[in-house]
């Protein structure tokens, strides 16, 4: 029996990353949908559901994605909201690479030294890939700080954060290279998620700075979030500070997305989102 997996974006457009990671992690058939909210997606889940019996339903999945972390959960929350008794299929959530790419970020860091007390900073963490890094840095016991340009969306983001999971983070304004070098001052860990191409923090303000003992960067095109790395940084120890470039992480990232594809199709009733995927990234770290 075919394993076909259908792609619910909140975008204009369906993924193109999300459907090649799709084939690779073990679809025969990925059928992605645009804009789809919750008001729309009823009919969607009733196909996947209502479609195949007993052990071949594990045969069909959904992958929640798009850009957009809050309209992502609530249409995972609306397809989930579809499930009763025996009717359901396996879910994933990844709005922009968010849970995989976090996760993976995360994993490494925790694999590489304590995160429990440790003063951490997301940079930029306002994006899905932030939010989400900042939740699993504060789960581990981490004190975090989240930045934005904008101090609407860094309370916004805190806010969701703390409904999502129960943890606190604070959200500080840092407009630019200078008010984010002071950000990172106190601070023991951090994690740069911000948008592709930005730098976010001059060379200076890392590399003199005593207390920061781990960093990661998740923006793989030049110029980098963090000036002075190089994004197939892997652990690399810069005056002892290990330090993670986005290609460190992404082929940990693009190996737990596509073993999350692969876990999809082995039961009828996997949800995965961001506790399931970490969990499943401190495995592979
Ligand atoms: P995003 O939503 O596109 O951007 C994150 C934040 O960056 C925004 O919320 C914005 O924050 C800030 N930002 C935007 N333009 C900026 C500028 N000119 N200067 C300073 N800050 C700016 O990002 P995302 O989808 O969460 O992804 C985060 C990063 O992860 C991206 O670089 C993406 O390419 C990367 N990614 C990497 C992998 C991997 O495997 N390595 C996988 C997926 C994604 P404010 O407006 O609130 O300041």
């Amino acid at each position: 029996m075919k394993k076909l997996l259908f792609l619910f974006d909140t975008d204009p457009f369906v993924s193109v990353f999300d459907t090649v990671v799709a084939y690779d992690g073990g679809a025969d058939r990925v059928t992605g949908y645009a804009d789809v909210t919750p008001k729309t997606v009823g009919p969607l889940v009733d196909g996947t559901i209502f479609t195949r019996g007993g052990k071949d339903k594990q045969n069909t999945a959904i992958f929640v994605g798009g850009g957009d972390m809050a309209k992502g959960e609530e249409l995972f929350e609306a397809v989930k909201k579809k499930f009763f008794g025996p009717f359901r299929v396996s879910i994933m959530l990844d709005s922009n690479g968010s849970n995989t790419t976090a996760a993976a970020g995360v994993a490494l860091l925790a694999k590489s030294g304590k995160l429990k007390g440790k003063k951490a900073v997301v940079l930029a963490g306002t994006g899905p890939v932030g939010m989400r890094a900042a939740a699993l840095l504060a789960q581990e016991g981490a004190e975090v700080t989240l930045t934005s340009r904008s101090k609407e969306r860094a309370d916004n983001a805190a806010k969701a954060v703390e409904k999502r999971f129960g943890v606190k983070v604070t959200p500080l304004v840092a407009k630019d290279d200078d008010a984010r070098g002071k950000a990172v001052k106190d601070a023991n860990i951090v994690f740069a998620a911000g948008a592709i191409g930005c730098q976010l923090l001059k060379k200076s303000d890392w590399q003199n700075n005593a207390n920061i003992e781990m960093l990661a960067d998740v923006n793989a095109q030049p110029p980098l979030g963090i000036e002075g790395i190089e994004a197939t940084d892997k652990g690399k120890d810069y005056d002892g500070k290990l330090v993670f470039g986005a290609l460190g992480i992404g082929g940990l990232k693009l190996k737990l997305h596509r073993g999350c594809i692969k876990q999809l199709f082995e039961s009828s009733e996997g949800v995965l989102d961001a506790e399931e995927i970490y969990k499943l990234a401190k495995d592979m770290a």
